[in-house]
């Protein structure tokens, strides 16, 4: 069996065991982004008009609720590479220095996972 070679540390532990579902599972396989799709507004998504005619485009994670910000140029225009700024949500961040990758977090899913037998399965 293959190992890691960066064992994390008992503070890591701790965070894994005791974060929300939807942060562990967020870290584990990626957030769940609103798509901008024109004529459909999403609860999700927050367009503030900025100062000469720029747009503050805000994407809120449909489970763990991170924020993903750009401002556009003016006139509404994304640049590439556009550039994104995050607020994390409570309880998000590992311990510094932790090294906590997405594998620990898939897991430590799918431990929860198979804890309450999400999807009843039966070997008999
Ligand atoms: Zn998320």
């Amino acid at each position: 069996m293959a190992t890691r070679e960066i064992e994390i540390g008992e503070s890591a532990e701790q965070w894994i065991h005791h974060a929300d579902d939807s942060i562990i599972a967020c870290r584990a396989t990626g957030h769940g982004w609103p798509k901008i799709k024109p004529g459909k507004a999403s609860r999700y998504i927050k367009v503030t008009p900025d100062h000469d005619g720029c747009y503050q485009l805000v994407q809120i994670c449909r489970d763990c609720g991170m924020q993903r910000m750009m401002t556009t140029l003016p006139g509404g225009e994304i640049n590439f590479p556009a550039k994104y700024s995050y607020i994390q949500p409570d309880g998000y961040k590992s311990p510094k220095g932790s090294h906590v990758i997405p594998r620990d977090c898939l897991a430590e899913a799918w431990r929860r996972t198979l804890e309450v037998d999400t999807y009843k399965m039966r070997t008999s």
